[in-house]
Order: structure tokens, then sequence, then C-alpha cells
């Protein structure tokens, strides 16, 4: 399997970039009546922009992929979808990333004609210019290759996701056994990321507890493949 490229993001860097990205808004001269986070990558940035921008009113809308198996296409979907009245005023629309920019554009749409704003316009902390399939109004980084960024917010989820990775790939090969010591290792080169002790640990508990792996006095025996 190709190696994933990964970076760490850390809290700090998360405030840093949305404070940064609320003096862009800011500067623009755009007063948002109310910030929309888009769920869930958009929940952090959102409300650390309210604070920011000495923004009262968050609200939120979930909308996310769907891979249909039949189908090669990915769909986004509005997951809980409701009306709400926001008749003439400003929306500033926020997500972590606009990776391919689908589900972010599904959400700007949505909003647009169900909840009758005067205005939506999108902010994200990292744009992947590459990738997306348009450029957000505000962007904090542009990002010109694609990369995994690893927010604090998905950080269990994406080590427990990189570990299952891991394991079934060297399962391929052969392997059925690895000390603690050795997963957190095989971990470091696999993704070149460190997220740290308590991470590691929480992981591998829910990689036993989901029958994943099984443990043998010191040994982790691959299980399920
Ligand atoms: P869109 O590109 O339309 O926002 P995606 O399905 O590509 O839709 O992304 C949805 C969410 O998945 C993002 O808001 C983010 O939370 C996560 N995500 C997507 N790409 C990346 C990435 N390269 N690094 C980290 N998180 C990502």
């Amino acid at each position: 399997m190709a190696k994933i490229r990964t970076q760490l993001v850390t809290w700090d860097e998360v405030v840093r970039w949305s404070r940064g990205l609320a003096n862009k808004v800011i500067e623009s001269g755009f007063r948002p009546d109310v910030v929309v986070a888009v769920a869930r990558g958009g929940y952090v940035p959102a409300r650390l922009l309210c604070d920011f921008m000495m923004v009262n009113n968050l609200t939120s809308i979930q909308s996310q992929h769907w891979t249909e198996a039949a189908k090669a296409e990915e769909r986004a979907i509005i997951k809980y979808p409701y009306k709400i009245d926001l008749n003439g005023m400003k929306v500033l629309l926020v997500d972590d990333i606009v990776d391919t920019g689908e589900s972010l554009l599904l959400a700007k749409n949505y909003i647009l004609k169900n909840w009758g704003p005067s205005e939506v316009k999108v902010a994200v902390l990292q744009w992947i210019s590459s990738a997306a399939k348009f450029k957000p109004d505000y962007y904090f980084i542009e990002v010109k290759e694609w990369i995994w960024f690893q927010y604090p917010w998905t950080r269990l989820e994406d080590t427990y996701q990189f570990f299952k990775k891991m394991l079934f790939e060297e399962g391929k090969y052969g392997r059925k056994r690895w000390t603690y010591q050795e997963l957190i290792k095989g971990f470091m080169e696999w993704f070149d990321l460190d997220v740290g002790e308590d991470y590691f640990k929480d992981a591998i508990r829910l990689l036993v507890n989901n029958g994943i792996l099984r443990k043998e006095d010191e040994t982790y025996i691959l299980v399920m493949q």
C-alpha cells in the first residue's frame, strides 16, 4: 500500500489558523450575522471564529460524503435537513478543509435555498487547491499537494483507522503478532505520525474491544481481516 502523506495539526495551530482566518474575514469588511459550522469538521474552527469575530449566533449543518458501492462517483448528502429562518441575514459557513469541496458546496446551496439568507460566504482553515472544485471566499492556508491533516478533533478516529490499515496490510504479508512497542513503532514508520501515548493506548484498546486484535500475555494477535 502506498503510504499516506500525513501532517499532525496541534491545538495551538488550530487557534493560530482560526485567528488568522477571522482576521481575513474582518479585513474584507464582511460582517456575518450568523456563523454556520459544517459538521463535523467545522465545529471547532466555527466556535473560535465566533470568538475572534465577536459573533453570537452559531448553528450547524451536517453534510457528508456518501460512497455508493455500486458507483465509482461519490455524492454528498445533508444528514439532518431542517429549516430555519435566516431571512436577510449574512451567513459565514465554516469548515476545517476544502478537499473536493462537494459536501461544502451542497451545504451552501441547501442554506441558500432553504434558510433564505441574503448572502453566504465560505471560510475554511485549509484549501487543497489541487483537489477542490471551488475556491472558498476565505482560507488561511493554501495546500498545493494533497496530504491528510491529522486534526485534534479526529485524533482517535484517525489513529484507529490508520492502525487498521497497517495491520491488514501487514497481515496480507503473513504477519500476525506484535508487541505493544512494535505496534507503535510500526505506526510511526508507516504514517510518520506521533499522536502521543494516550491516543496510541486508546486506539489499541479499541482494536481489541472491536475484535480486530486479541491480547495474549504481552502480544497482540490479528484476529480479523
Ligand atoms: P469536501 O471536500 O466537500 O469538504 P470531503 O468529503 O472531501 O468533502 O471532506 C469532508 C471532511 O472530511 C472535511 O471537512 C474534513 O473534516 C475531512 N477531510 C477531507 N479531506 C481531508 C484531509 N486532506 N485532511 C484532513 N481531513 C480531511
